[in-house]
């Protein structure tokens, strides 16, 4: 019979920790090697169409929070959205698109006096100076009119990919996928569709988008991003993709 050590370093009368048995090791090590499969192999078309057909179910018609009235006054408020809030830029443009919806009555209306309604959205120096540039182009160069082409948009002042892609969605119902912070956010965390560049991201989600919901997609995903699954603490119990999402730090 073996000898009990003199040794143990175990004081008496503490329990002694119990072995797991190796079926639940077994069980446990599968799971991992699971997860650790499902996340290197990304979301599956499935799933992905789960994702959006739950989106689309929840908000069949998805709309953007930026005010406008016509193509021209929507480019103009993006490009005012950049490092701003929808809220704040709304609240500016209220006014300013009553008396300037078109290129021609926002240049009579001049730089200073763009400045006088814009003045509560950051960097508005430089936005006045670009939606002052951009309308003159337009009346130049197009006739006054927003051209429904990437390239053509994407020449004016101030006026880059994301931009263009927002106007060509909604002005024109082109199915362009803009990516912005939080739909970055949303594609890497879930795991539908990862990339380091907001470009890489959107060419990934063109990729694996199924048709029927490519029109509203960028709106689905961004709108989930600012109300669900947040920077800082994503709401992971309320979010309704939670059985599908590959993010490994989910709240509970
Ligand atoms: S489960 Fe959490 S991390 Fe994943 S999409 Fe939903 S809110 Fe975001």
């Amino acid at each position: 019979m073996a000898k009990r050590s003199t040794h143990s370093s175990e004081p008496a009368g503490l329990p002694v920790a119990r072995k797991r048995p190796a079926k639940a090791i077994a069980n446990m090590a599968a799971a991992k090697a699971a997860a650790k499969r499902r996340k290197r192999d990304g979301l599956t078309p499935a799933e992905i169409q789960a994702i959006f057909f739950r989106f689309h179910a929840i908000d069949p018609e998805p709309k953007g929070e930026l005010e406008s009235v016509n193509a021209y006054t929507l480019l103009v408020a993006v490009a005012l959205s950049a490092q701003a809030t929808d809220v704040g830029v709304n609240k500016a443009t209220r006014a300013l698109f009553q008396i300037a919806d078109t290129p021609a009555k926002m240049v009579a209306l001049g730089e200073e006096k763009l400045i006088s309604h814009i003045k509560t959205i950051g960097l508005y120096r430089n936005k006045a100076k670009n939606v002052i540039a951009l309308s003159e182009k337009l009346i130049a160069e197009h006739g006054g009119e927003v051209p429904a082409d990437r390239d053509a948009l994407e020449t004016l002042p101030g006026v880059g990919r994301k931009t263009a892609n927002v106007v060509l969605n909604m002005a024109f119902g082109i199915p362009t996928i803009a990516v912005d912070t939080h739909l970055f956010r949303v594609a890497n965390r879930t795991g539908l569709a990862p990339g380091k560049t907001p470009l890489a991201v959107e060419l990934g989600l063109e990729k694996v988008v199924p048709d029927a919901y490519r029109l509203h997609a960028h709106h689905w995903l961004i709108l989930h991003g600012r109300y669900i699954c947040k920077a800082a603490k994503p709401l992971c119990p309320k979010c309704v993709i939670k059985d599908i999402c590959r993010f490994e730090q989910k709240t509970a």
